[in-house]
């Protein structure tokens, strides 16, 4: 079945190429990107990389010409080649770990997937998290499979006014540019699912996203059988109020394990990325006692089979609702477990200030066998956070655990990294980055070769950030002084400051510009300058967060730093890309401990930009002493104003007295040995231990397996 009718066909010798465009295991993987580089270069730049969108719209010659170039054939079948390897494959870390649990599979649900800026379907870090951990799940040939939302009218862009204002503009997908596909049921139809709702049932219909050996598969209620309001209930990620909010999470939990019951898939374990699915266990309670279980013996088998990850220490962000609106939504789902309604509200009852509510956080901790924290911090964090859940158990004994977050190294390293660790790491560097003796081979890396790609890839976001700047001033006509603050005077030999995430409070984004004088000095010191860009969005009802973009804006705007602060706007994955990359330094911020982990922060490191941050999230475990720079201002409590100034002066003397003299320090040749130290240490001590490969794989040992294990053998009893 094609789903490109009116496409232009693709010549026989190279038809295969809309596998490879369908199926993100192109995005990570440089032989495939390097087809898709060499079919059009024009176009793979014009549709900021998106395979889909190519065929769609290039010209029918070029196609020929491809296939008639022995040299494009050359790097189309490797490209092909390794795709088959890849989802072929027998023999992979999961298959020689744990042969004992062939045939079973996990389902991991999130609210949020990020995979590449082709299926815009996220907001943050959390989606990224959710994308990288698919990614490395299919590198190791974990057997997951994802769940989560399509959210066609989802996407917003981020425009910042002449005030500083931002703006938002909602993308709706444009189904035949995304890398979906109908997911269709054993009788090859495409499957259509049944959800109870207050008092009516909403259809839900199910995308398949493949990314390599794993599949995802995205509900969406937007289908014509289903009344307007309930066609909205998937168009937005996190939109609307606590009604509709309710309304999404009962689709993707309710909805997603009947979904996957729908798709013939029995999976042994379920794995709830944050609270947003925690309604999951509501409907596999459901399914046991409708098999003939007790409450009791259902909640048990849940549990033992059921994998938490709570990801934030701000207490707004564990979502909660009141009883009636719980009841009204659910008042469709009990069936069979009506009787033990007041049971399951009791599973999420829980005070987070100002009466007990239903919380899906509080339901998650109760209901899952194993719970855990994103980094060792966090994990403390979360035992005390949620001690009145065990009035009787000390803090140590609670049962939450950390499993610090990891990124997706083939992912988020550099290309030209990527060279230069085949030739001093070995070619295979890849296959074992998560040892960490294979990265002592960094400090043997010549400094100046390594110089030299920082330089290139600094050089590479300035291309990109003036090239957005000129389009801003090309196409909506912005002043100068936005052109100014866009990033067109940076330049590109400049030590460059990172800081690209999320506009919240807790963050801190206006904290560098506490004392103002003492920043430009740094900035525009003679012979040594610093510069800053800055990017990341606000959540659209956060007008709290737009206040803190808007005075970030205005010092851009301030000449008083020489132009030497730019704001980058529409911060996204591509976006990410260049500026984790081309940076020089990593800043981060936060009031601690409100950070649980983050990642970007990993993300830099691994691309040798050392992390300069508070010890807070994971750079509490990160930091080595010689590998970045702890922001430490030695005041803590509620007095924020003193914590704020106290944390700005020492992040001022860090870059006054180590940073800034460490990048400028060069010997003959202009090389800064001093600084390159720094450099590889950061790559050396991060890259194995923060990646996603480490990440999924102790999520594998420590939880996937024994719950797996578990379920093997109270089904062999039976
Ligand atoms: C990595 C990433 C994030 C998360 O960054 P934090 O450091 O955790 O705040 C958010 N958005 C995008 C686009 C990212 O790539």
């Amino acid at each position: 079945m094609t789903r490109y009718i009116g496409r232009p066909p693709l010549p026989e010798r190279i038809n295969r190429l809309e596998e490879l465009a369908v199926d993100l295991w192109w995005s990570w993987h440089p032989e495939a990107r390097e087809v898709f580089r060499r079919l059009d270069y024009t176009l793979w730049r014009a549709t900021a990389h998106n395979p889909v969108r190519m065929l769609w719209t290039i010209a029918p010659e070029k196609l020929q010409a491809a296939a008639e170039d022995p040299e494009f054939l050359r790097v189309y079948d490797r490209a092909v080649a390794a795709l088959d390897d890849a989802r072929g494959a027998r023999n992979t870390w999961w298959s020689r770990s744990f042969p004992q649990l062939g045939g079973q599979s996990i389902a991991y649900f999130s609210a949020e997937f990020a995979l590449h800026q082709s299926l815009p379907i996220y907001a943050g870090g959390l989606g990224v998290l959710a994308g990288d951990h698919c990614k490395e799940a299919s590198d190791l040939g974990v057997p997951l499979v994802g769940i989560g939302f399509m959210y066609p009218q989802g996407y917003f862009h981020q425009h910042v006014s002449a005030e500083g204002w931002q703006e938002e503009s909602y993308e709706a997908l444009n189904w035949a540019d995304a890398p979906i596909e109908p997911a269709l049921g054993s009788d090859g139809k495409p499957c259509i699912t049944a959800v109870p709702l207050g008092d009516r049932s909403v259809l839900v219909a199910i995308w398949r996203v493949r990314v390599g050996r794993v599949k995802l598969y995205m509900l969406d209620t937007d289908l014509e059988e289903n009344a307007p309001w309930d066609r909205e209930l998937s168009a937005r990620l996190y939109g609307g109020d606590r009604e509709t909010r309710i309304q999404q999470e009962i689709i993707l939990g309710i909805g997603g394990v009947r979904a996957l019951k729908s798709l013939g898939s029995d999976p042994g374990v379920f794995h709830l990325n944050e609270g947003h699915a925690a309604f999951v266990i509501l409907q596999r309670i459901r399914d046991l006692v409708e098999h003939g279980s007790t409450f009791d013996q259902a909640l048990e088998e849940v549990r033992s089979t059921t994998i938490f990850t709570t990801h934030t220490p701000v207490p707004a962000g564990h979502d909660q609702f009141p009883f009636h609106l719980v009841e009204k939504h659910l008042a469709g789902c009990w069936g069979t477990i009506g009787a033990h309604r007041d049971r399951f509200l009791a599973l999420g009852a829980y005070d987070n200030g100002g009466g007990p509510q239903f919380n899906m956080t509080a339901l998650a901790l109760r209901s899952a066998g194993a719970t855990n924290a994103v980094s060792r911090l966090h994990g403390e964090v979360t035992r005390n956070m949620f001690a009145p859940m065990w009035p009787d158990v000390p803090a140590p004994e609670r049962p939450v655990t950390s499993v610090t977050n990891g990124v997706h190294v083939p992912t988020w390293i550099a290309g030209e990294l990527s060279q230069l660790f085949c030739k001093y790491l070995g070619e295979d560097w890849i296959e074992h980055h998560d040892e960490a003796a294979l990265w002592d081979a960094v400090p043997a890396i010549p400094d100046e070769e390594l110089w030299k790609v920082r330089q290139s890839l600094r050089r590479y976001l300035f291309t990109f950030v003036r090239e957005r700047a000129r389009q801003r001033w090309m196409e909506e006509h912005v002043g100068i002084p936005r052109v100014v603050a866009a990033g067109t005077l940076l330049e590109p030999d400049t030590l460059t400051l990172g800081f690209a995430r999320r506009f919240a409070g807790y963050k801190r984004p206006e904290l560098v510009f506490h004392d103002p004088e003492r920043l430009a000095r740094i900035l525009n010191a003679a012979g040594r300058p610093v510069q800053i860009i800055f990017a990341g969005k606000s959540h659209p009802a956060d007008d709290i967060g737009k206040h803190h973009l808007q005075r970030v804006y205005k010092r851009a705007l301030d000449p008083m730093f020489g132009g030497r602060v730019a704001f980058v706007d529409d911060y996204d994955l591509h976006v990410a890309h260049f500026l984790v990359q081309g940076c020089d330094v990593w800043l981060n911020n936060p009031r601690k401990p409100l950070e649980a982990s983050g990642t970007s922060g990993m993300k830099a490191a691994i691309n040798g930009v050392p992390h300069l941050s508070i010890g807070d999230g994971w750079w509490a475990e990160g930091f080595t002493g010689s590998n970045g720079w702890v922001i430490e201002g030695g005041v803590s409590g509620d007095n924020t104003e003193a914590v704020d100034a106290a944390d700005a002066d020492a992040l001022y003397r860090l870059l006054e007295e180590e940073v800034v003299p460490a990048f400028y320090d060069r010997d003959k040749s202009d090389v800064p040995h001093r600084w390159l130290a720094t450099v590889k240490e950061a790559i050396r001590t991060v890259a194995p231990r923060f990646s996603a490969r480490r990440m999924v794989k102790e999520y594998t040992e420590r939880m996937y397996a024994p719950a797996l294990e578990r379920r093997t053998s109270l089904k062999s009893e039976v």
